[in-house]
């Protein structure tokens, strides 16, 4: 399983509602939290949909 670290910046494949695609780690676990780093808004996704969904990983 991949280790996902908090504080991480992520790039997602769809942009969120606000137009960002930028996101920061801020849990992992079974269900990985990111928070979008425009709008600050939080999404819980399960760890296979955040894969699914994940573009890549900018920073750790
Ligand atoms: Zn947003």
């Amino acid at each position: 399983m991949k280790e996902y670290k908090l504080g991480s910046v992520v790039i997602m494949k769809k942009n969120h509602p606000c137009g960002e695609n930028n996101w920061t780690i801020v849990r992992t676990g079974v269900d990985i939290k990111i928070k979008c780093n425009k709008c600050n808004r939080e999404i819980m996704l399960s760890r296979v949909d955040f894969e699914k969904k994940l573009k890549k990983v900018v920073e750790y």
